[in-house]
């Protein structure tokens, strides 16, 4: 491929806390290392429709702390066809870009799979995504602003339960994955967490139930995974209410609140941190890998890995959660 001069950066997918502060990261260090950078607007709709804007230094400035991507982001359907890469290819030929950094999730990262290995013009990816849910990386941009938005919503939920004597389900994101829940759930104390990872627990929350625990608090908090077969928290409550008629019951779904807001302080290192690794990563001649965070260290991860290979939740913390419940 040769030397790299010129970086394209964009955001794909769901937005995500901290995308911002990867964006500066991708762009500060490829102006340390004498690179042109271009923003690339709306995702892969922007590189089919040749949505390109130079970024200089200055552009990334009054960034790291805001939530959203001032790239904007979308999903976009043409680039799951050939002729939409195609002209994708060509956008980036025709303005001499060597090599694009995509932040996004697991879809975003096989778009990018496809597109190298059609074509020899590398793609490097940057895990973006509140869920947690990519492979080959112990963390995600977002994840950490979005577990303390919940944790803070689930307090206030909690003051108000408690109050009244009521058992609360919450239903939190996290796609098919139980991420945010299982976090969530033990950083408020959850009496129980329902996860698509733990299979049955809705028939283990009824045990709970008629075990009478839960009679003697003054409040229960139940965090359901969106992604739980069970059909989230209103069809759970339904459940419940149905067969336990004397609970005094509410359902909170949080909903997009919990994509939203400042990054946290973690989210903006490590969005840093990654921004930097990806723009290194294409230096060093690197293509269609992710770089991740694992045990604290960047690594490179091929992105038929990220997104073939499932992460799974640890399954101590499943069993702490239910020990600390009690
Ligand atoms: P999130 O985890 O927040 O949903 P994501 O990156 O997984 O983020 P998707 O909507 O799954 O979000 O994918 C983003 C975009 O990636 C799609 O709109 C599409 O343009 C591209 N993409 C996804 N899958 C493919 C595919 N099989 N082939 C080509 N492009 C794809």
């Amino acid at each position: 491929m040769g030397k790299i001069r010129k970086i394209g950066v964009l955001t794909s997918g769901g937005d995500a806390p901290g995308m911002n502060a990867a964006i500066r990261g991708v762009t500060r260090t490829a102006i340390f290392n004498g690179l042109e950078v271009v923003g690339i607007g709306h995702g892969y709709q922007g590189l089919i429709e040749g949505i390109f804007r130079p970024l200089v230094a200055s552009s990334v400035s009054d960034i790291i702390q805001r939530g959203g991507t001032i790239l904007k982001t979308a999903r976009c359907e043409e680039f799951r066809t050939p002729e939409g890469r195609l002209k994708a290819f060509n956008n980036l030929r025709n303005q001499q870009i060597d090599g694009v950094v995509v932040i996004g999730g697991d879809g975003s990262f096989t778009g990018a799979r496809i597109f190298n290995e059609e074509y020899d013009l590398p793609f490097v990816g940057i895990p973006g995504t509140i869920d947690n849910d990519i492979y080959g990386t112990d963390y995600t941009i977002g994840y950490d602003t979005a577990l303390n938005t919940v944790v803070e919503a689930v307090d206030k939920i909690r003051d108000t339960a408690s109050a009244h004597n009521r058992m609360f389900f919450v239903e939190v994101m996290g796609a098919e994955a139980g991420f945010i829940a299982l976090y969530s759930g033990i950083a408020t104390g959850a009496e129980a967490i329902i996860i698509p990872e733990v299979k049955g627990e809705a028939r283990n929350l009824k045990k709970m139930l008629e075990n009478g625990n839960t009679r003697a608090k003054s409040s229960n908090i139940i965090i359901v995974a969106e992604g739980d077969e069970d059909g989230g928290a209103i069809g759970i409550a339904k459940k419940v209410k149905d067969e336990f008629k004397d609970y005094d019951i509410r359902v909170s779904v949080l909903g997009h609140l919990q994509r939203g807001g400042s990054p946290s302080a973690i989210d903006r290192v490590n969005a840093s941190r990654l921004g930097h690794a990806a723009v290194e990563a294409l230096i060093d001649d690197q293509k269609s890998v992710m770089v991740g965070l694992a045990n604290g260290e960047i690594v490179l991860v091929p992105f038929r890995k990220a997104v073939k290979l499932h992460k799974d939740v640890d399954h101590t913390l499943v069993d702490l959660a239910r020990v600390l419940s009690v």
